[in-house]
């Protein structure tokens, strides 16, 4: 079996903190200093440049965060990054489970001894829990739905 992918969780989350520095240039002799976002929004910071001068950075009040915003559809795979690879889960989550899988896995339980129209029926439930087209992945898929249940 190639192309076995572990289910995994989607975790949707916004940064709890953030780590930013300004660079300022000296007019005088353009040697450059760096501010931490905390020195830089202090009230009458100074920075002592090496060439004598006394530098007051512009003060900073606040930075906004501003993060994609993704259809209903595409929700959840925001976690995702967008990085550029040529199958994304995204497609993935869209595809519509394949008859060839859905025979291969109900094969599979109907040897364990499930009905067909069982077997089926679980298959389609692993199905919306996994959304994987992988007939290895939704057996396992079922066999855990079967074992919560009990
Ligand atoms: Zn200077």
């Amino acid at each position: 079996m190639k192309n076995i992918k572990k289910k995994r969780t989607i975790l949707n989350v916004k940064p709890k903190g953030h780590d930013i520095s300004y660079e300022y240039i000296c007019p005088n002799c353009g040697l450059n200093h760096w501010l931490t976002n905390t020195e830089a929004k202090t009230n009458r910071f100074k920075i002592a440049c090496e060439c004598n001068c006394i530098i007051i950075p512009a003060k900073i009040i606040g930075i906004k965060l501003k993060y994609k915003k993704y259809s209903s559809k595409e929700k959840v795979s925001t976690s995702i990054p967008p990085v550029d690879s040529p199958k994304t889960d995204h497609e993935e989550l869209i595809e519509p489970l394949k008859d060839s899988i859905l025979k291969i896995v109900s094969d599979s339980l109907q040897e364990y001894g499930f009905e067909k129209t069982e077997a089926e029926e679980l298959i389609k439930q692993a199905y919306i829990e996994t959304k994987i087209n992988d007939p290895v992945q939704l057996l396992k898929q079922v066999l855990q739905s079967l074992g919560a249940n009990k």
